[in-house]
């Protein structure tokens, strides 16, 4: 059964980012066929208030440009998956062998426990899970998410964050400055609508707005908790549960990711070292920070004895398989 879903979820995958677009884009004609010309009359206004207009359009359209740039760009970057491996197994390739070779040495050098998925039946790396939708792993799962037709994973995480914080930025700001226009729309003794675009699109379009930024709002704040704490959504639950355990033996709970809440979100969008804070701001490319098979441990961890060190490792790895075994009952 739930084989049969994960594959509904995959077909359908491009109609969901197809009414993604269409209601953006909705939103986006909204404004600058109504708002923008209702707050801003070229005609009879003043020098600064011209100025103030063409600023206007400009922030506005860099902020359109920004959310269209990490949607595409979430949906396009693979999260980061095994290939290299499958490739590597497979005698046609031309993949380099050394290479693969040094791959396997730097996940077994980093890794005290050496892990393969049940379902690949190539090496899984830590932090790695199986996705049962899209049929591999991914480097640093999040979760698969249908309105990118994508897994969130190492290489297209940061892209999807931001993309999610534009597009919150951009509801709001629409929200306000949408209003009045929204009440003259549903004002019926005006009869007089001089825009190109109709007035129930419109109120349809403030409506979402307001419902969008909410729920996207929830889903990007709790992503902003995930990054000041290092973790990832699979993670939570399993950190959830380990605390309690920890908490019952009187033992303190260590997520070895944790460099503190500042260190965390510089790590996560690879900012400070490589790349300035401001690049932030921009609509380009930035790679995330390591490779994603392998991942610095903080130095609270390494204060562990040994064996609670091993543990922790081994739990990880714990929760993996019995993930892919649940994904191997539904086969
Ligand atoms: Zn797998
Ligand atoms: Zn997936």
């Amino acid at each position: 059964m739930a084989k049969i879903v994960d594959k509904a979820i995959w077909s359908i995958g491009p109609i969901f980012i197809g009414i993604a677009v269409l209601l953006l884009n909705m939103c986006v004609l909204a404004y600058y066929l109504v708002v923008f010309p209702y707050l801003h009359s070229w005609t009879d206004s003043s020098f600064f208030s011209k100025v103030f207009s063409i600023l206007t359009l400009a922030f506005t359209l860099y902020i359109v440009y920004c959310i269209h740039f990490h949607y595409y760009m979430a949906i396009v970057t693979s999260p980061g998956d095994m290939e290299e491996y499958r490739k590597a197994d497979d005698p046609s390739s031309s993949t380099n062998e050394t290479s693969m070779r040094a791959m396997l040495l730097e996940m077994e050098e980093h890794s005290q426990f050496p892990n393969s998925c049940k379902k690949c039946l190539l090496p899984k790396p830590e932090r790695a899970h199986h996705c049962s939708v899209c049929n591999t792993c991914v480097l640093r799962f999040d979760h698969h998410c249908p309105w990118i037709h994508n897994c969130v994973g190492h290489f297209n995480h940061r892209y999807f964050v931001l993309f999610m914080t534009y597009l919150i930025l951009a509801a709001a700001y629409f929200v306000v400055s949408a209003w009045r226009p929204f009440m003259l729309c549903l004002d019926f003794t005006q009869l007089d609508w001089p825009y190109y675009f109709p007035r129930p699109l419109l109120a349809f379009s403030f409506i979402l707005a307001i419902c969008m930024g909410l729920a996207i709002g929830g889903l990007c704040v709790w992503h902003y908790y995930l990054i000041f704490t290092a973790q990832t959504t699979v993670e939570f639950y399993n950190n959830y549960y380990d605390k309690g355990v920890c908490k019952s033996q009187g033992e303190i709970f260590v997520n070895m990711y944790d460099f503190g809440a500042c260190q965390n979100f510089k790590r996560f969008f690879n900012i400070g070292d490589t790349y300035p804070w401001y690049t932030l701001f921009l609509p380009v490319p930035i790679p995330p920070k390591g490779t994603g098979r392998v991942f610095e441990k903080c130095q609270e961890f390494y204060m562990l004895p040994e064996q609670r060190q091993r543990d922790h490792v081994k739990a990880q790895r714990e929760v993996q398989d019995i993930e892919d075994l649940e994904d191997i009952k539904d086969l």
